[in-house]
């Protein structure tokens, strides 16, 4: 029986960065995982493919639209889906082992199997018990559904998540219920591959909680690169055969009934916390009203020596979010001050273009009745972005009104993804619009529009 100070229990990104930040803080640390490889639903169904197929998708996209217009002339090149589903996979094949190089660089065991906690103090993997002084859950989460929707990934035709990273053809027709990131993501990966798709949403706007603004400039955007929308829809179910399925759905308005066919199916309606098989019931550990392991600040489960992070427990289930989990776990066992800000945590939809936003929006500061300022800014007024065909789009920062203080940003433009985290460290220093706009911007760069949005909630911008 191996003793071990760690035994982290699933190796996604809040579970694989656990064991690494336990490792590099001198504790005996072991990793248990089921699936073949490791990084979990992040680099193996999820972040990654995902974003393969995007990139792939949106090169299709640039040669088809824009290149004759920059005089790259000639023949739009033709879609090789076996060829894309090879790329996709080599990325996610690069990602999982570089994990495995991880792990043996960090002298992490990989405990290769589903793993139970028997009692507190012990992991079991198949026959096997070995002993932990501190056991951390990161089982994750899967797909879930609605009542109606039986989802057959072998079959393809009514699939999730998964099952539509790797449809064994590109669908004429795909319905997508679920308005969702994950569902915009896969929606638009298939339209640029010249599918008719349609997004079926319950609700009456598409990705819920975010900046009303941006919900409306992106559904625009989407619907002008070829996606449907059908809001207000509650759907009902959807019956499939072997190569098409047809979805019933009622509109909330007025309580008719419709029906929409199509070839695939890919229900995006959200995922679920994943502890089957764990033994958490038996052991005693809590959890919530909505199913995820309950824990306290410091990820501390009911169970003395059981922690849990990442998507089994409360909040947005993001990868960075699971992994600031897991370094912050690591050093709270450590007897260090882990700590996560979940105040400053953004979220992005990699969509073209894309949406980044952190901190609160205008509709939350608004029912809580705090005053504020907005400081916008367009990407039409930032060079760069008219360069390369992305002049769509904002920078939108929020402010308090009183001191200045940066409360959170929304952008949509061309690399949003990687411009909120300006706004963020911000954030994380209680910076103002002030302190952003005084910072020198490289020219020409889109940064440039959120330092023009900070000068905004000031005395104006340049270049608008
Ligand atoms: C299509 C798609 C796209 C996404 N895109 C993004 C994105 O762009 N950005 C982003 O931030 N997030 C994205 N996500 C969400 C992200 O993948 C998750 O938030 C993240 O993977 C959660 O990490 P985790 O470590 O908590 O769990 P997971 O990544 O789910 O990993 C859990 C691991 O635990 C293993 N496991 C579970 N139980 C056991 C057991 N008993 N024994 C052994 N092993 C076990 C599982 O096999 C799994 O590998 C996406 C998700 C999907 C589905």
């Amino acid at each position: 029986m191996a003793q071990y100070d760690v035994i982290v229990i699933g190796a996604g990104p809040g579970g694989y960065v656990a064991a690494i930040r336990c490792a590099q803080l001198g504790l005996k640390t072991a990793c248990v995982e089921g699936r073949e490889t490791l990084g979990g639903t992040c680099l193996n169904v999820g972040c990654i493919p995902s974003k393969a197929l995007l990139h792939a998708t949106h090169q299709l996209h640039e040669a088809e639209h824009n290149f004759a217009t920059m005089g790259l002339k000639g023949k739009s090149p033709s879609v090789d889906w076996p060829t894309m589903q090879e790329y996709k996979q080599s990325v996610v094949d690069g990602n999982t082992k570089g994990i495995e190089f991880l792990f043996k660089k960090n002298k992490i065991d990989w405990l290769k199997g589903w793993g139970s906690i028997p009692e507190a103090g012990k992991v079991k993997v198949g026959d096997e018990v070995h002993e932990a002084k501190n056991i951390i859950v990161a089982s994750g989460s899967v797909p879930s559904s609605l009542p109606g929707l039986t989802i057959d990934n072998e079959a393809g035709v009514i699939v999730d998540s998964t099952g539509a990273l790797s449809l064994p053809k590109i669908p004429k027709k795909m319905i997508v219920v679920g308005a969702g990131v994950i569902g915009l993501e896969m929606g638009s990966v298939y339209a640029r591959l010249g599918a008719e798709v349609t997004v079926v949403e319950f609700l009456d706007t598409i990705t819920p909680g975010m900046d009303g603004e941006v919900q409306k400039n992106l559904q625009k955007m989407l619907k002008k690169q070829g996606m449907n929308f059908i809001l207000g829809a509650a759907v009902q179910g959807a019956e499939a055969t072997k190569t098409k399925a047809k979805l019933t759905y009622k509109l909330k308005k007025d309580d008719s009934e419709h029906t929409l066919d199509a070839d695939v199916v890919l229900v995006a309606t959200g995922r679920r916390a994943f502890t089957d098989g764990l033994g958490l019931k038996e052991l005693g550990v809590e959890m919530t009203e909505r199913g995820v392991v309950k824990t306290d600040a410091h990820w501390a489960t009911s169970v003395k020596g059981v922690y849990a992070i990442g998507d089994a427990v409360a909040g947005p289930m993001l990868a960075h979010k699971a992994e600031d989990e897991g370094m912050a776990v690591a050093e709270v066992i450590a007897g260090k001050a882990g700590h996560v800000n979940y105040d400053v945590i953004p979220g992005v939809i990699y969509t073209h273009p894309e949406v980044a936003s952190v901190g609160t929006t205008e509709e939350q500061l608004k029912e809580e009745g705090r005053a504020y300022k907005v400081g916008k800014f367009s990407f039409m007024g930032n060079a760069r972005a008219k360069a390369v065909f992305s002049g769509d789009g904002f920078v939108k920062l929020i402010v308090d009104k009183e001191t200045d203080r940066v409360l959170g940003a929304h952008i949509i433009g061309p690399a949003a993804g990687d411009l909120i985290h300006e706004v963020c460290v911000t954030m994380e220093y209680g910076g103002s619009a002030e302190d952003l706009a005084l910072t020198c911007h490289a020219h020409p760069t889109f940064s440039e529009a959120v330092r023009e949005a900070a000068l905004a909630c000031g005395d104006g911008p340049i270049h608008m």
